[in-house]
């Protein structure tokens, strides 16, 4: 089913993984994703390594065996960057022929050393190039702190109601950790007029590092009663992991109240933390 349909019926509750390394044993996928299944998410999503098509052969199996095996919604992502048209034609067709009918369209993180130069330079582009194509319902990346290297909110803005002109049916927002960001976002998408359902992308924050690779990745702004909970807690795994999951369960709680289309929750391949998560707030999902 396409998540377009789904969000029409309901507040989305979603989840996203990661493939396991190349060389590490993929049958460990599919026993997180045995456990994951059992929170009964609408949809799980498959990252897919940005550098050209390469990359990519796990999250098309794993989106399959979400599908497939697992009996629920998948979606692939698929980054553009250094990705031929040739390439990009064969993983569409093998997506397809798999059955999978959704696509997160990205243009993917610059792998550090660069890559081959490719015939996507946007998401945008990568879009047009499917909907011309194909029937896939396509997803898109939005950014409520902005995306790094928009210079304002207005050009990002501007971008992002492109991308959504040239067939996005659905948005999710890179993390963030102050819900003001959001709702203010999510008022400035409608006054430029973009009218597609957003879901609101949560990251448990469970150890210290973890946070500060993403604030230098995304440049997500940490908010005080944040910085507290690491103060306090940073040294500590076990109360840090405990803290990060009622941090994220307090964020979803109050952006279901605030009338969010659907929670998209990072799971980082960790089903006890998104199974304490979904516990917390399960009643607040209709
Ligand atoms: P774009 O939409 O191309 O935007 C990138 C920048 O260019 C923005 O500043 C935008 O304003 C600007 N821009 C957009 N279109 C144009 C245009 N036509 N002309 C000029 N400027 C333009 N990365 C991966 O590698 N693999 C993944 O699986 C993955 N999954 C993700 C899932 C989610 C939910 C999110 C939020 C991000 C994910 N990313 C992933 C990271 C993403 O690839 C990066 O954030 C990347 O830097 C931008 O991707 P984008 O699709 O938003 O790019």
């Amino acid at each position: 089913m396409k998540t377009a349909q789904i969000l029409e019926r309901k507040t989305v509750f979603s989840l996203e993984i990661f493939p396991p390394r190349p060389d590490s044993d993929i049958r460990v996928i599919y026993d997180t994703l045995e456990k994951l299944k059992g929170i009964h998410p609408d949809f799980i999503s498959v990252t897919f390594g940005a550098g050209g098509g390469k990359n990519g052969s796990r999250t098309i199996s794993i989106a399959s065996e979400i599908k497939h095996r697992c009996g629920v919604e998948s979606v692939a992502h698929l980054p553009c960057i250094g990705l031929t048209r040739e390439s990009a034609v064969e993983i569409l067709d093998t997506l397809e022929e798999n059955g999978i009918e959704n696509i997160l369209a990205l243009r993917g993180d610059i792998p550090e050393g660069g890559c081959a130069a490719g015939d996507f330079a946007h998401a945008s582009d990568l879009i047009t190039f499917i909907k011309e194509r194909y029937d896939f319902n396509i997803l898109a990346a939005c950014y409520p702190e902005i995306h790094p290297e928009s210079r304002n909110a207005a050009e990002d803005l501007y971008w992002l109601r492109h991308k959504v002109e040239c067939g996005a049916d659905h948005l999710i927002t890179q993390l963030f950790l102050d819900n003001s960001h959001f709702f203010d976002f999510a008022e400035n998408i409608q006054l430029a007029g973009i009218n597609v359902p957003v879901e609101a992308g949560i990251m448990p924050v469970t150890n210290k590092r973890q946070i500060e690779r993403m604030v230098k990745l995304c440049g997500v702004e940490l908010p005080k009663k944040f910085r507290r909970m690491l103060d306090r807690y940073g040294d500590d795994p076990v109360a840090m992991r405990d803290a990060g999951i009622a941090y994220a369960a307090d964020q979803i709680a109050d952006l279901i109240a605030g009338g969010v289309d659907g929670i998209h929750l990072y799971t980082m391949n960790d089903p006890y933390v998104a199974g304490k998560i979904y516990g917390a707030v399960q009643s607040l999902i209709a």
